[in-house]
């Protein structure tokens, strides 16, 4: 079993797990808290300078680990979907000024259409962004949600489906977003993140935890330790692959947005560092 690296320096903190603050706040509370790792939601570069993001984030000696989010592909509109070609191209692009490496893809659903149908939009929509991505150097990762998202958010909800298109698409720039928040339910997880680095597909980590009972299915996600996750077996899985990367934390709650982001940020790091 690979050994856990118990600090900070593979932690990263989605900008939207502390959703009161923009870019400016998450850079610089993060890095006076330790934490060298940020995954940017776009929401927070509206009408922002890249260049300036970006150097803001050198100054405070930011890692850039990705960008949430892209996706949307499926729509029984023709119109959308090449709206949703455009943005996704638009993300491509941020995502290169900014050097994340990666992008994750909340894949889409459109509940018009079958599941199969959107999955396959999702595809074509992936092979229609590749070349783009390919000369920005952006790796997109396919993040499956949990199957009570099947009917607008993603027609992709198990690891296998994510790996079976992630393989079907056969390039080093398409893989995974492993998210314990919406696999963790899922008695294949560990063969299929076995199956998934073995392909060197695994390109992201996002922990949190699920509160028993969950009261609102998108924004109330727990603390890590907060739920019934067995989170520290799912990392040991994933660093038991090889996996080098950041542990994400990325929690959307009603109940800690409306706490002292600072003392918040205190509290993940302890979660991290405790229960993760
Ligand atoms: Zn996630």
């Amino acid at each position: 079993m690979a050994s856990k690296i118990n600090d900070l320096s593979k932690l990263s903190v989605h900008t939207q797990t502390t959703r009161p603050w923009g870019i400016e706040e998450c850079a610089k509370n993060y890095s006076e808290a330790g934490i060298h790792g940020i995954t940017i939601w776009r929401n927070v570069l509206e009408n922002k300078n890249l260049k300036d993001i970006k150097s803001l984030l050198d100054d405070y000696d930011m890692k850039v680990v990705s960008l949430c989010r892209g996706g949307f592909f499926p729509s029984v509109n023709t119109t959308q979907r090449e709206s949703a070609i455009r943005d996704n191209l638009f993300a491509i692009e941020q995502a290169a000024a900014l050097g994340a490496p990666s992008i994750v893809l909340v894949c889409g659903a459109d509940s018009g259409q079958t599941l199969e149908k959107s999955r396959e939009q999702i595809a074509e929509g992936i092979i229609r962004i590749l070349s783009t991505a390919k000369s920005a150097g952006v790796k997109l990762a396919i993040e499956p949600l949990h199957p009570m998202y099947a009917g607008d958010r993603s027609a992709i909800n198990t690891l296998k489906q994510a790996n079976d298109m992630a393989e079907m698409i056969n390039s080093s720039l398409v893989g995974v977003a492993i998210d314990v928040y919406h696999l963790w339910w899922d008695d294949m997880l560990k063969y299929e993140i076995i199956r998934c680095a073995a392909q060197n597909h695994l390109f992201n980590f996002h922990v949190c935890d699920w509160n028993v009972p969950t009261n609102d299915f998108l924004n109330d996600r727990g603390l890590m330790g907060d739920g019934c996750i067995n989170i520290q077996e799912i990392r040991s899985w994933v660093e038991d692959t090889g996996f080098m990367g950041y542990n994400e934390v990325e929690i959307f709650s009603d109940k800690y947005w409306a706490t002292d982001q600072k003392a918040y940020l205190e509290k993940i790091k302890h979660a991290y560092l405790t229960k993760t």
